[in-house]
């Protein structure tokens, strides 16, 4: 039997594994004791990381749909390319580069990012490569980048030791960073004085610990951090020598906030006075280390909320130092990675902004190519409406499954149908968005590949390979390298010369350079020895621990910078049609749209369906009661499921996990009634609220 060293490839907490193999499978999979993330623990999801891996259902050998409506066939993987590689030559030929996009994902290695953002960006001359990232933490990295200049997570996960309060907001650990959770009971058990305040519209598992939990309404998150700050303002508690020594705005903060009293906020929130003034009591006595997700980011003014937390860490000076930090916690195990290598419509390697001019000149001349497009590329959302309306033809999707997962999801289906040509990269051949596919390409998945991976504390750690990957399949990044030679027989060689992950991974070291996760001092054979926090430039011993700690931010002042926006209302209020909120998120024991744990028997034991949990006094008004089935409708579309009576959902709201797609219940999930609006600088769609209606399955 080997044991190799790896990492889980479910959430961006980032777990060490320890893979077993015999005779060329996966028998097992235990905790890796050396990973300064987990200590050697596993999660439920975790822990049956072999089982999955085991699983029916895996993309084997190419496949290749000829004529639109006939059934794909068997092909070798040179006809598969090549024909990829001519649809997409005609296309760019005919109707220009923007004509072709590709739809990536947190699920990649970094390596892979890289070279799929080098071969859109570089070789074909279109921006319109984008992540399902954007769905997760395109707000964190939007509101990083306005208050401290840079998309850093300033803290750490042993800050959750050092903490005196832990402010867990929009975030619900226990099910979807399961073992952060276990070090934050660990810590409180071994501190009895740490805090915990959770700010959640539900009483999730993690609002149970609490001990303070602010049950805001849906989508006011700024309103409430506005009114923490007009307290820590009126009782002197910010800290005015670190606000006048580092930070930028704060007149216009100040006076943005005088309006927000807790006796006007408290009916805004819906949550009682004394509780905000508790919280930013218990906020500015510090150290203060925030965690938050996506209650924060999946929202049409994510971005402000990020920031208008952020505020609160720049006033108070509760950051740069143990215990004390905003740190936001990335959902996918490698959104992280993608972001170093600009693995985003609107970004460009190693930090770099697609809108400055000597950004984009710095990577034509590190990728060697004549120039990087100015022009946007398409964001999750638009970029499939754009396949929808016919402006992009070929789509190249890797490593996920859009018809599931992106909200609205009749029009992305339309979307689907609509397109040329659709690409399919991916470990499963058995998705929803498998059967769009024209050209299925099979790609090795956990436990079959090699590369890096980036969790939420900026620790970079080594994936690897225990066994082969069945059938035909390949690396992510080594379909995209050998498509991107055929696409481009003249200059894909030369620009895309790797033969192994970590050829790639040197070159896109080399790009961070002189940036803010210069990661220049390390190496292969380094991370093989263990993982490593960026930044980690040349000569030194180690990677640095926490950010801002000398009080200086990369904003050009070197000042970090309030963010001084306005409370603004969801993007779909309630009416009396569409009376009540819906809140979407994650089950403990699934991930994502199931193409793994769907596939693992004992991860059905936790939740075994989607029911829609409800109030019990909402149920009692339409005459429902527990395990009825309801219809749940929206302006976009309905779901037939089992509504379930639960205390920890306020009346006039309700609650559907994400998981469950066509493969399980039939129409679309829960994204058939989810909105594709957006917040303006982040473009990440709203898929915390929508307006539904409930009524039983039976009535018209
Ligand atoms: Fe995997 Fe996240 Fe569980 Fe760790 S906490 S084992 S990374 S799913």
């Amino acid at each position: 039997m080997s044991v190799v060293t790896s990492v889980c490839c479910y959430c961006g907490t980032g777990c060490g594994v320890l893979i077993e193999a015999e005779s060329g499978k996966i028998t097992g999979v235990r905790g890796d004791p050396a990973h300064p993330a987990n200590r050697g623990r596993l999660c439920t999801k975790g822990a049956t990381l072999h089982l999955a891996a085991a699983a029916s259902g895996r993309a084997r050998v190419p496949e290749l749909r000829r004529d639109k409506g006939a059934p794909r066939e068997r092909v070798d993987w040179e006809t598969a390319l090549d024909h990829a590689a001519d649809r997409f030559r005609r296309i760019i030929r005919e109707h220009g580069p923007d004509a072709v996009a590709f739809y990536i994902s947190g699920q990649l290695t970094t390596e892979a990012y890289y070279v799929f953002n080098k071969l859109a960006k570089g070789l074909i001359g279109t921006n319109n490569v984008d992540t399902n990232s954007r769905l997760c933490m395109s707000s964190a990295v939007a509101g990083y980048k306005a208050t401290l200049g840079a998309d850093a997570p300033p803290g750490c996960y042993d800050d959750i030791e050092s903490a005196g309060t832990l402010f867990v907001a929009g975030s619900n650990p226990a099910y979807a960073h399961p073992i952060l959770f276990r070090r934050i009971e660990d810590a409180r058990r071994a501190n009895p004085d740490l805090r915990l305040i959770v700010v959640d519209p539900r009483r999730t598992d993690t609002a149970a610990e609490a001990d303070l939990h602010l049950a805001i309404l849906p989508g006011t998150d700024v309103a409430l951090y506005h009114a923490m700050l007009n307290v820590m303002l009126w009782e002197e508690w910010i800290d005015r020598a670190f606000i006048a020594a580092h930070t930028d705005g704060w007149a216009a903060l100040r006076d943005r906030v005088r309006d927000y009293t807790p006796e006007k906020v408290a009916p805004i929130c819906g949550v009682p006075v004394a509780d905000i003034v508790q919280a930013a009591r218990w906020f500015a006595q510090g150290p203060t280390l925030s965690l938050y997700c996506q209650g924060l980011n999946q929202s049409s003014c994510g971005v402000d909320k990020n920031a208008a937390l952020i505020n609160l860490h720049l006033a108070t000076g509760q950051i740069g130092r143990p215990g004390a930090a905003p740190l936001s916690l990335t959902g996918q195990p490698n959104a992280m990675g993608g972001r170093e290598v600009g693995g985003m419509a609107n970004l460009l390697s190693a930090h770099r902004d697609l809108d400055n001019p000597a950004h984009r000149a710095e990577v034509a001349r590190l990728w060697g190519v004549e120039a990087v497009p100015e022009r946007p590329g398409r964001t999750a959302v638009e970029l499939f409406e754009a396949v929808r309306r016919g402006e992009i033809k070929a789509v190249w999707i890797a490593c996920t499954n859009p018809a599931q997962s992106l909200p609205d999801q009749n029009r992305v289906h339309e979307a689907l149908q609509a397109a040329e040509c659709v690409v399919l990269q991916d470990a499963y051949a058995d998705t929803e968005t498998a059967a769009y596919a024209d050209v299925l390409l099979p790609a090795s998945t956990w436990g079959e590949t090699d590369g890096t991976m980036t969790n939420s504390e900026r620790r970079i750690a080594r994936v690897r390979a225990a066994v082969p990957p069945p059938g035909e399949a390949r690396a992510d990044w080594a379909i995209a390298t050998a498509f991107a030679r055929r696409l481009d027989p003249a200059r894909g060689p030369r620009l895309f010369p790797y033969a192994t992950a970590e050829a790639v991974f040197n070159e896109h070291r080399e790009t961070t350079r002189g940036r803010d996760l210069d990661i220049t001092g390390l190496s292969w054979e380094m991370l093989d020895s263990g993982p490593q926090q960026w930044p980690f430039p040349a000569g030194a011993a180690a990677g640095q621990v926490r950010l801002y700690g000398d009080g200086v931010y990369p904003t050009g002042s070197g000042r970090a910078r309030f963010h001084a926006a306005p409370y603004r209302q969801v993007a779909e209020p309630i009416d009396a049609r569409y009376p009540l909120h819906l809140n979407t998120g994650r089950m403990r024991d699934q991930w994502h749209a199931m193409s793994r744990t769907g596939r693992v028997a004992r991860l059905f034991a936790h939740v075994d369906a989607p029911r829609l949990a409800m109030n019990p006094s909402d149920l009692e008004r339409r005459r429902l009661k527990d395990g009825d089935l309801v219809r749940v409708k929206s302006r976009r579309g309905e779901v037939v499921v089992a509504a379930e009576a639960s205390e920890a959902i306020r009346p006039g709201q309700c609650f559907l996990p994400m998981h469950w797609g066509a493969r399980f219940m039939g129409g679309h999930g829960v994204n058939a009634l989810t909105l594709p609006l957006f917040d303006p600088a982040s473009k990440q769609p709203e898929l915390k609220h929508a307006a539904v209606q409930v009524a039983r399955a039976d009535l018209p």
